[in-house]
Formats: C-alpha cells, structure tokens, sequence
C-alpha cells in the first residue's frame, strides 16, 4: 500500500483481532474466541503470543486512510492486509452483511486496490480485483 502514512491509534476494549480471523498457528476458527482472550480485557499469554499475533496489520489501527469511526468492534468486521496491496475483510459471523453495508460497506467498495473477504474455515472469496 504505498500511501500508507503509518499511525498508532490504542486499541482500547476492541480485541476483534482475537476473535474474527482465523488462527492456524492457534488452531483457532473464524469467529470464535481465542482460548487465550479474556473478551474486552486482554491476551492472558501477551508476552508469549505467537508471531502470527505480533504482526497482524489491523488497519483501523495504522493506516490514516480507514476512519476513526470504523474500529473493527463497532462495524463488525476487522480491515487488515492480506499480502502486498491486498486488503481482506474478516467479517463478524454474528453480523453476517455489516462489512456490506453502510459507511463500511461504501469505503470497501470504493477501495482502489483488491480485497478478499475471510468466509470461514481459512477459505477466502476475492471481491474485487481492479484493471
Ligand atoms: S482488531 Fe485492530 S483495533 Fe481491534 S484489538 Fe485488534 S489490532 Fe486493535
Ligand atoms: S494469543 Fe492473545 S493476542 Fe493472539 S489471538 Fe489469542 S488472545 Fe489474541
């Protein structure tokens, strides 16, 4: 993504990160909660967290680009980069069309670069693949 300016926003109580992906190394599916997670307070093996956990790309948290108003807990879905120039969706099971719908659903849709969307079980549907 090159013009990602970097930011740091705090996390606060969001932890969607522990719950939305899934998590081979942790042997963690779509949509459930890591057995670590204590939901809405902390990682309980944060020093000790994996790698997969250390470098995961949430971009709510570091690019300027998506909206303060767009924290993964608030419009269920959490924004992060899949490889070079690919942004993937991990959508919230419980709110199946969210990461569709409103503001969210516009910015993903007028993302200038391509998306995958994580439908479970690891498997992934490209959305969006522009010329
Ligand atoms: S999903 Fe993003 S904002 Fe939420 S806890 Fe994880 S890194 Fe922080
Ligand atoms: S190990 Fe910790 S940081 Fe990683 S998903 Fe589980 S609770 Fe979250």
């Amino acid at each position: 993504m090159s013009d990602l300016i970097a930011i740091e926003r705090p996390c606060g109580d969001c932890m969607m990160c522990c719950k939305l992906p899934a998590i081979e190394a942790l042997d963690k599916p779509a949509g459930k909660w890591c057995i670590h997670a204590t939901p809405g307070a902390q990682c309980n093996i944060y020093e000790a967290r994996p790698t997969v956990c250390r470098v995961f790309n949430c971009l709510w948290k570091i690019d300027h680009r998506i909206p303060e108003a767009f924290r993964p807990d608030k419009v269920k879905a959490v924004l992060a980069i899949y490889k070079e120039g690919v942004l993937i969706v991990y959508p919230d099971k419980a709110y199946p069309t969210a990461w569709k719908d409103g503001e969210l659903g516009a910015f993903i849709s007028g993302w200038p670069e391509p998306f995958v969307v994580e439908t479970g079980k690891g498997k992934m549907v490209v959305r969006n693949v522009p010329k």
